[in-house]
């Protein structure tokens, strides 16, 4: 452990300078095994002074460099990352938990949004268009917003800091990020990477500590123009309330209750490789995984049993162990949360045909463990039907007909990622036109976005923006409309057309 991670207690990282280490610190437990790894700060409102005031700085230099160039950090930065995969990755399973051929999955997503988003250094386009009137130009331009705030969730520890802090600042913003604190090792390592390749001082600061008081101190802070936050959905909620009267722009990832419909036509064996991928990956804590399948009554029994059969092979244990296939829980909170959903399900009159218990054998007690969980005859509104779990349980509503899959689909307040698995072409084209989610999946789960698309949800999932993709770019720049008259004379727009 100690050749992966060169400190015992992190520390920030504001204006270049890795600061000493004061105040409190927090523990940051394997939740594989229970053991400390590390120790994170828990700052003060003061660090985030103190970041945002070497951010402004920062940026009105970065601004000025020509985009190529600042691009030319983010490959160094995915070159690095590429050199190190195989240390992150171990470390992001040591810190999270999902297991290793994941964390190397996350990792690769970092390495591919760094190369994906320097090449935007030599495009960030704009448009030009015609002017109404003679000798006059017209076009526009994004323009860099100044100092943004990033607040990052535990789960896809440093995918979703890349997706964020990369477009900020290729555009020309300078970032404070304020990691979990459960998963700090991401943004350690990713900092120092970002020190290694050159940024200059200033440019991305870390702080480390709660959202109850960096987090808030970052939504309320003048200098920061921008927070980008994903996590739950009540956390958002409060932030977008709090941006909103500062008219502060804010871009929400929140979460998910996201479903795999099969139809009657559907390949069974494809769509069970596809259900427990996306349900049982990660033990269920992502913003995408399937926590609903929507089951055309005719083929809900063979599903079930080839479910069921498949569900117990299933390996469970430390992801740093490659037979592993499902790995533990963040912490005992997840585990708690879990179980309250278990009995809210047998008590709505769910049926429970596999799991539903914590795992407490042997090394699991050391651990956060749940069996992977199948309920089967659950009704759509059901609150486990209807609520995000964050964990390894899935809820099986049978439905009679298409239209009835795409109307339950619908039916929840979220509007992350769906699923149909179907081999009838006209009804993969009339899903795609009529699922309400961000993501929509054909013959495959509901997980594995790819960088270069938009990455985001509708109704309760977000609030309109969008992670990754060039559509990253517009929460990071404003659009400016730039017009040069060049007749010599004073042209009035509207008014002096001939
Ligand atoms: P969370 O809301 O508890 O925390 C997310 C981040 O917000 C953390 O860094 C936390 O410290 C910070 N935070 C908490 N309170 C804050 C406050 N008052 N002000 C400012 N910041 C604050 O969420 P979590 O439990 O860490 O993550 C799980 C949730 O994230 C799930 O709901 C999941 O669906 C969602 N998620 C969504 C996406 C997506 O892109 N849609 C991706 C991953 C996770």
């Amino acid at each position: 452990m100690e050749s992966l991670l060169d400190v015992k207690q992190l520390t920030n990282y504001i204006n270049g300078e890795w600061e000493e280490a004061k105040g409190d610190f927090a523990q940051v437990k394997n939740p594989a095994t229970g053991e400390t790894i590390v120790e994170v700060p828990l700052s003060t409102a003061d660090a985030v002074d103190q970041a945002a005031a070497a951010a402004e700085i920062a940026q009105k230099e970065w601004a000025l460099v020509p985009a190529p160039q600042r691009a030319e950090v983010l490959y160094r930065v995915g070159t690095i990352m590429k050199e190190r995969k195989e240390k992150l990755s171990k470390l992001l399973t040591m810190e999270n938990g999902k297991v290793l051929e994941e964390a190397r999955g996350e990792v690769q997503e970092g390495i591919d949004m760094a190369f994906y988003m320097a090449g935007e250094g030599r495009r960030l386009f704009g448009q030009t268009t015609p002017a109404e009137l003679k000798n006059k130009f017209a076009m526009s331009v994004r323009a860099p917003i100044g100092v943004v705030g990033i607040i990052t969730p535990w789960n896809f520890p440093i995918a979703i800091a890349t997706w964020k802090s990369f477009p900020a600042i290729v555009s020309g913003n300078a970032v404070i990020w304020k990691p979990a604190t459960e998963t700090p090792i991401m943004a350690y390592e990713l900092a120092k990477i970002y020190e290694e390749a050159g940024l200059p001082k200033g440019v991305l600061n870390v702080v480390f500590g709660s959202g109850a008081t960096v987090g808030d101190a970052m939504v309320h802070h003048d200098t920061i123009r921008v927070i980008s936050f994903t996590g739950s959905n009540e956390t958002g909620r409060n932030i977008a309330a709090d941006c909103g009267r500062q008219l502060k722009k804010v871009s929400l990832e929140m979460g998910g209750k996201n479903a795999v419909i099969v139809m009657d036509d559907a390949d069974l064996n494809l769509a069970v490789e596809g259900i427990l991928w996306s349900a049982f990956g990660t033990s269920g804590q992502r913003c995408t995984a399937c926590s609903r399948v929507i089951v055309h009554e005719s083929v809900k029994e063979t599903l079930e049993e080839r479910l069921l059969v498949e569900m117990e092979k299933l390996t469970i244990g430390d992801g740093l162990d490659a037979v592993n296939k499902v790995g533990p829980i963040i912490n005992d909170a997840g585990i708690e949360k879990i179980k309250k959903y278990i009995e809210i399900g047998k008590d709505e009159g769910a049926k429970l045909l596999a799991g539903g218990n914590q795992m407490t054998d042997g090394d699991f007690a050391k651990g956060h463990y749940f069996a992977p969980t199948l309920f089967t005859d659950v009704t759509p509104e059901m609150r486990i039907g209807q609520e995000e779990i964050f964990g390894p349980v899935v809820s099986l509503i049978p439905v009679k007909s298409f239209e009835e899959a795409i109307e339950v689909n619908n039916g929840v307040e979220y509007g992350l990622s769906s699923s149909i698995f179907t081999r009838d072409v006209n009804r993969v084209f009339q899903a795609q036109r009529d699922l309400d989610t961000g993501i929509v999946y054909v013959n495959a789960g509901t997980t594995g976005a790819e960088i270069h698309l938009p990455f985001g949800g509708t109704k309760g999932t977000g609030n309109g923006h969008r992670d990754s993709g060039v559509q990253a770019l517009d929460v990071f720049t404003e659009w400016k409309a730039v017009y040069v008259d060049y007749s010599g004379k004073l042209q009035r727009a509207q008014i002096d057309v001939e």
